[in-house]
């Protein structure tokens, strides 16, 4: 007979461990609050993510293979990361700066980039230059400490100036990372650059999806679950897990029925699985108790339609903006082709509480200074989405708290995106995470190490 898994949580994470175990053979059962699969993707009833698929995303990649909608993220080097800076010195104007890549193996193509990225000044650069040569070379290796520092610390012992800080890389860590450099430790800040710039070079690419996320991930998902065989119950809120000492023995629903299985993956916001959690599991594991020291930041997104064609696709960084980060894509066919601008903030509970008029009128106040040549002059539709719980917060001593997939009970693992990948609270940790759990269970039921 087939071995059972029940998934709570139908975001990413529960829908690739659904599909991994449905693929190995499991009797799967996903249960979601919800009445879509999607979680966080969704931000409306008709808005997903405005999200940029970064070439080091290896999981997000491999499940479009999976799901057959691989060729809607197409990486291409005219797509570049581009710094808005701020209004310099007395001509006034503010600078748009790429990154290079030039077409040389990693890491020489960021060596060689960083080496003319103008967004940095001369003595930035070579102070970077002169760290990435150290590391390197192992002399010195770097800090031990570094998931007890601030990266706004760390890089200030590393030589980078307030300007570069500000200018570069705080923009940078709130669209990798999701939340500026005072609140993000040393150790996350280097684990993502090395990724996206220091190992191969298609780990640096960019791409906007050319499809929406329900059709680029959320309905062939539901299809191919559906195909396997999995069985979907949305609309359905877990009120309670049920234990004995040493298991998990089932799920209590809030509309009173109960759910058993072999297996149970939880694959829920932290926020949302402490209080499912019994109280002596919460007193007596420090993994369950570290989850109720977890915190998350909050992000704004502003998506306005223009008739004007603003340069799309394009990501830009904007530093000391409102905003951190806005993705222009175009939509629609010929006759009615638009451009869709997404701002997003994060870390900024302060916008989070400003009226929309208010936020309205400073996106676009954004798009006009950042695209001056389209003559932008006013929006033809706009939404606002207030995400209170956006991301994980991975300040200082963070990484510490995030729990790996196996839980103290053995027949309980737990997936999200701010579990324990070692990377920052995305699409990919939320993939990987699913896919951890799917092998961790595979691990356990067949006995292998
Ligand atoms: C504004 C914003 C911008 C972002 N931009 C990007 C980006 O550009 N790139 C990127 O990689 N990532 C981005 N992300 C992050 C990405 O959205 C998340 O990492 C990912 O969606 C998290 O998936 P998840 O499955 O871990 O969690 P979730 O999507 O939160 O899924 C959890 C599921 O659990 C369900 N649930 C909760 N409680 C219960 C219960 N009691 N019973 C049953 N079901 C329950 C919920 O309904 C939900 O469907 C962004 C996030 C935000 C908010």
């Amino acid at each position: 007979m087939k071995r059972q898994v029940l998934i709570i949580g139908g975001g990413l994470a529960g829908l690739t461990a659904a599909l991994r175990l449905s693929a190995q053979g499991y009797a799967v059962t996903l249960v979601d609050q919800g009445s879509e699969l999607g979680g966080r993707l969704l931000q409306s009833d008709t808005e997903t993510l405005p999200v940029v698929v970064l070439g080091y995303q290896q999981a997000t990649l491999s499940l479009l293979q999976t799901l057959g909608t691989a060729s809607h993220v197409s990486f291409s080097n005219r797509l570049r990361l581009e710094f808005r800076l701020p209004d310099s010195g007395a001509s006034g104007t503010a600078r748009r700066v790429r990154w290079p890549r030039p077409l040389l193996p990693a890491p020489f193509h960021t060596i060689l980039g960083l080496a003319f990225f103008h967004g940095l000044s001369r003595r930035d650069r070579w102070h970077l230059l002169m760290l990435l040569e150290r590391t390197w070379e192992g002399d010195p290796p770097l800090p031990a400490d570094l998931e007890h520092r601030t990266a706004a610390a760390w890089l200030t012992e590393s030589g980078q100036s307030t300007d570069a800080a500000n200018h570069v890389w705080n923009p940078l860590a709130h669209f990798l990372v999701g939340n500026g450099l005072t609140n993000i430790s040393a150790a996350i800040l280097i684990a993502t650059l090395t990724r996206c710039f220091l190992t191969a070079r298609r780990h640096a690419g960019l791409a906007i999806p050319d499809c929406d996320l329900r059709p680029l991930f959320l309905e062939p998902a539901h299809e191919k679950l559906l195909q396997a065989g999995v069985l979907l119950r949305l609309d359905t809120a877990v009120e309670h897990l049920r234990f004995d000492a040493h298991r998990i023995t089932g799920v209590q629903l809030r509309s009173g029925g109960m759910l058993t299985a072999d297996w149970y993956v939880a694959a829920l916001p932290h926020r949302h699985l402490t209080p499912l959690l019994p109280e002596r599991a919460l007193t007596r594991f420090a993994y369950f108790q570290h989850l109720t020291k977890l915190t998350d930041t909050p992000a704004l997104t502003v998506h306005l339609w223009l008739n004007q064609p603003v340069p799309a696709p394009h990501v830009l960084l904007l530093a000391e903006r409102p905003f951190h980060w806005l993705v222009c894509r175009a939509e629609g066919e010929s006759a009615d082709r638009q451009t869709r601008v997404s701002l997003t903030a994060t870390g900024r509970p302060d916008l989070l509480a400003r009226p929309d008029q208010e936020l309205l009128e400073l996106a676009l106040k954004e798009v006009v200074t950042a695209f001056p040549s389209a003559g932008v002059a006013g929006a033809k539709d706009y939404r606002i989405v207030r995400q209170p719980h956006a991301f994980l917060s991975t300040g200082a001593g963070t990484a510490a708290l995030r729990p790996l997939q196996q839980s103290p009970f053995p027949n309980l693992f737990l997936a999200g995106d701010w579990t324990d990948t070692g990377l920052p609270a995305t699409l990919e940790s939320a993939i990987l995470s699913g896919t951890l759990c799917a092998k961790a269970i595979q691990a356990k039921q067949t006995g292998t190490p």
